[in-house]
């Protein structure tokens, strides 16, 4: 049996966590919860398993059976509760203490809160190491190679392909672009997911967060990371091997898929629900267009600048998307704000979380200068 703590259980991707962990009781046992700002779903998501330790980490709950709560009781729940691994599902840069805390006190660590490794990546894999314990990708893409690897061996890999949905605006004119609205960002054509990421899937700003979350999974350089658009989004990312040939791994697009098995991991668990039938699929594949989705690019040359850049690359996102989102700016402002914030000279190298926080905290401060000059 192994015990979980869920941080994000009310998110998109704690939702689908929960249900995986109730269809295979047999095999996992929930030993924490935690949410942001929503009781009511943690008090709901609670009450299908007995005995889980509880968190609000925005403010003090109403309701006595949640025993920790704020920034505090969120690393409390990750720290002092026994568990054999956390998923993180949190949203955003606040992930990040989640992470180290889950590997700190000697869990195995499943990650959907990408922000961990596109910000402090290499500093995650030696908190890994030095815990003796993983780090199990849940991004459907990451998953996909992540599991092809461990069967090839990752000296028989000499790239990646990472499949792109293209999001909401794929089809539209781009002279269209600049006149989207935050609703119609938030229609997505295949993936049900939280608010911020549907944005991103629209600008892109997405596989520029999952070409930086491959380098450094991974071990790649961006020469070796390729993006394809696919429409149907039943092809989650390919493997380039030595002799030339591409593998691939399909399933529906369906997130319970990665999240069983990184929660399974090394062990594989019959999900019958996720049955493909390769007659039912027509499958194409073509090449993001550069003007209609100019964050992709930023990605590679901020990948291609160092650690410091990558950092500032998800902060300026995070405050454009989150800007965006309240009026202030246009769609197609974002990939201004972020290309404008990443002009700045960032460090190479980050030495520590201390350094991460303080290369965003820089990075939320120029970038919300830039939205006020373009607002
Ligand atoms: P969401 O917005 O649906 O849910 C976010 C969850 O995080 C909520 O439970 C919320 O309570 C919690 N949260 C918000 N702010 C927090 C904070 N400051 N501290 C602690 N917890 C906080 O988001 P989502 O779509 O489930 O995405 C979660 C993460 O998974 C993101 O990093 C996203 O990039 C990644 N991801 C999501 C999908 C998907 O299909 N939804 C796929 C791949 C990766
Ligand atoms: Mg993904």
């Amino acid at each position: 049996m192994r015990r979980v703590i869920i941080v994000g259980a009310t998110g998109s991707i704690g939702r689908q966590a929960i249900d995986v962990v109730a269809r295979h009781a047999d095999r996992f046992s929930i030993a924490g919860l935690s949410a942001h700002s929503d009781e009511g779903g943690l008090l709901a998501a609670a009450s299908r398993f007995r005995g889980a330790a509880l968190c609000l980490s925005s403010r003090a709950p109403d309701s006595g059976a949640i025993a920790f709560h704020g920034p505090d009781g969120l690393r409390s729940l990750v720290r002092d509760t026994e568990a054999d691994l956390v998923l993180n599902a949190a949203a955003g840069a606040a992930g990040l203490s989640v992470s180290f805390d889950a590997l700190a006190s000697g869990k195995d660590l499943a990650l959907a809160n990408k922000e961990t490794i596109v910000m402090a990546g290499r500093l995650a894999f030696e908190a890994a190491g030095e815990a003796g314990r993983r780090i199990l990708p849940v991004d459907s893409e990451h998953s996909a190679i992540f599991n092809m690897i461990e069967r090839f061996g990752r000296d028989a890999v000499r790239g990646v392909v990472i499949t792109a949905s293209g999001g909401a605006f794929r089809d539209d004119p781009l002279e269209s672009l600049p006149g989207k609205m935050p609703a119609d960002a938030l229609a997505h054509p295949t993936w049900s997911m939280g608010a911020k990421i549907t944005v991103d899937s629209a600008s892109m700003a997405n596989k520029g967060l999952e070409v930086i979350e491959a380098a450094r999974l991974f071990g790649l350089s961006g020469d070796r990371i390729d993006v394809v658009l696919h429409p149907e989004s039943r092809v989650h990312s390919f493997i380039r091997t030595r002799d030339g040939s591409l593998y691939a791994q399909m399933s529906r697009p369906d997130m319970r898929i990665p999240i069983l098995n990184a929660l399974a991991w090394p062990e594989s668990i019959d999900e019958s629900v996720a049955d493909m039938d390769p007659c039912d699929v027509f499958l194409r594949f073509s090449r993001p267009d550069p003007a209609r989705y100019p964050l992709l690019r930023t990605a590679y040359e901020a990948l291609a600048s160092g650690e410091g850049a990558t950092d500032a690359y998800n902060a300026a996102n995070e405050v454009a998307v989150a800007s965006f989102m309240g009026g202030a700016i246009r769609f197609t402002d974002i990939a201004v704000v972020v290309s404008r914030t990443l002009e700045r000279a960032y460090p190479r190298t980050l030495e520590g979380l201390e350094a991460v926080l303080a290369v965003d905290g820089d990075a939320r401060r120029v970038a919300a200068s830039i939205v006020k000059e373009i607002a």
